[in-house]
């Protein structure tokens, strides 16, 4: 069975960790702290989760798509981790972005509501209707329970067979033959794997910098990347060389798009 080693069990790395189990993969999660730790992106109490996005589409179709995976989630899990209060949007300007996903929303047949300052003074007295040009209320969206969430998919995946290995930081990915073939602990254990899943969220730049841990400054690296467009990539590349350049041991010579799933990434 294909082995996937997952580095970080924020709610990405829980949440693939559980689609993988899902789909009958060998799951291995090494996780630095906890997941959902007070330091994580996915740590704290709580995530919006809203439809307004200005005048994109493709937004409020994926927020469509993650309010019913969520509450799919929570029929499974048998929990309540979407809390629908609904979002109220302020501006300062009735020509606002905010002004612009109100009407892209009314455009995409959802209700939005238009309300004046004084009406939303009158319905959360807390707020002030000084400098409001623009006020809309949404009945769709709310604030998903961010910690708890990650828990309780973290907890789930490991109930399916997922192994969590807490409190183990990865030091790098081992990458031979062109491939990760898995990754080395900060205690220097290796765990070898079929394929990684790299989700460590604000620490990626360390994590993936730590795939040439085991080269050393001026030697040939490759690192394969899959799954970014061409533009995405850009935009990686030009990360990766910040990164990298401020750590003064290396720069990205070349940047070469093999076709839109995959691009690798000379360093
Ligand atoms: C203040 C704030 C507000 C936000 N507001 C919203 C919002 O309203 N709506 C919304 O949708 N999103 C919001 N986001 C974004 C969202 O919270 C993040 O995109 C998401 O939580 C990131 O999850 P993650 O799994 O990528 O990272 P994290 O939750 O940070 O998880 C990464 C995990 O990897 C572990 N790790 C890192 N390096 C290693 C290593 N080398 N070895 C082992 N483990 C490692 C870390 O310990 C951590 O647990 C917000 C983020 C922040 C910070």
């Amino acid at each position: 069975m294909t082995h996937v080693v997952i580095v970080g069990a924020g709610i990405y790395g829980a949440g693939t960790a559980l689609a993988l189990r899902d789909a009958g993969v060998d799951v291995t999660v090494v996780e630095a702290r906890t997941p959902g730790h007070a330091w994580a992106g996915s740590g704290g109490l709580s995530r919006v989760l809203r439809y307004e996005y200005g005048r994109d589409l493709l937004y409020v179709r994926l927020a469509a798509l993650a309010r019913d995976a969520w509450r799919a989630l929570e029929a499974r899990l048998g929990v309540t981790l979407y809390h629908e209060t609904g979002i109220l949007t302020l501006a300062a300007s009735a020509s606002s972005w905010e002004r612009e996903s109100f009407d892209a929303l009314v455009a995409a047949g959802y209700h939005p509501e238009p309300l004046s300052a004084a009406e939303v003074t009158r319905r959360w007295p807390v707020i002030s209707a000084d400098g409001i040009g623009f006020a809309a209320y949404h009945a769709i969206g709310g604030f998903i329970a961010a910690r708890r969430a990650t828990e309780a998919i973290a907890a789930t995946a490991e109930s399916a067979g997922a192994r969590f290995v807490r409190g183990a930081a990865v030091a790098g990915v081992v990458v031979e033959h062109g491939r990760a073939q898995g990754v080395q602990l900060a205690s220097g254990e290796r765990i070898a794997a079929d394929a990684v899943v790299l989700a460590p969220g604000a620490w990626a730049a360390a994590t993936l910098f730590n795939c040439t841990g085991k080269l050393g400054k001026g030697q040939d690296r490759d690192l394969e990347l899959t799954g970014h467009g061409f533009e995405r990539a850009r935009d990686f590349g030009r990360l990766l060389d910040e990164v990298v350049g401020r750590a003064s041991v290396g720069r990205i010579d070349e940047l070469e798009v093999v076709d839109d799933d995959e691009t690798e990434v000379f360093l």
